[in-house]
Order: structure tokens, then C-alpha cells, then sequence
């Protein structure tokens, strides 16, 4: 049996609480599918960069589908909650 659900690290410029660094990095559970075609995400890998007088990590992944899953709708799913079961192709 697979894992469905994948933790990951993303930033989040959302400005969620006043006093939090900006920007915050945030590990968030996420569906293991693609919310656009509901395919199989590819591996989260570690990503470094340098912004604002910080080092940051965050993680990164490519989907073997091709869609990018953009930090913005992968804390909106993740506050929504929306872990699914098996993933499928072809959902519209
Ligand atoms: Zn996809």
C-alpha cells in the first residue's frame, strides 16, 4: 500500500500571523495526486535559495504530468484538507 498524502515544505507569502518571518517557510501535508488531473506528484527534493537577508529551504518537485503545482494552491489544499485516496487519471 502507497502513502497518499506527502509532506512537503512551501513558502508561504501569504503574511499568516503578524509577527512571522516573511517569508515563511511551512511543511504542510498534500495529496500524493495531481489536483489538476488527479496523476501520481513527483518526489519533493530539497530547494536552497536566498531571499530577503535569509536562507531559505523549501522543497520542490516536478509531477511526471507535466503541471506545476504552484506554493499558493498547495497551502490552499492544504488548509482545505483535500487528501484523497488513490489517484486517477483522467479526472476532470
Ligand atoms: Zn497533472
Amino acid at each position: 500500500m502507497t502513502e497518499q498524502t506527502m509532506s512537503v515544505r512551501v513558502i508561504d507569502r501569504s503574511g499568516w500571523g503578524t509577527s512571522a518571518p516573511y517569508p515563511a517557510i511551512r511543511r504542510v501535508e498534500i495529496s500524493r495526486c495531481c489536483p489538476t488531473c488527479g496523476g501520481q506528484r513527483g518526489e519533493p527534493r530539497n530547494h536552497n535559495f536566498y531571499e530577503d537577508g535569509q536562507h531559505l529551504s523549501c522543497d520542490v518537485w516536478d509531477n511526471p504530468c507535466g503541471h506545476v503545482d504552484m506554493h499558493e494552491a498547495v497551502l490552499a489544499e492544504a488548509k482545505a484538507d483535500q487528501t484523497k485516496g488513490e489517484c486517477q487519471h483522467g479526472r476532470h
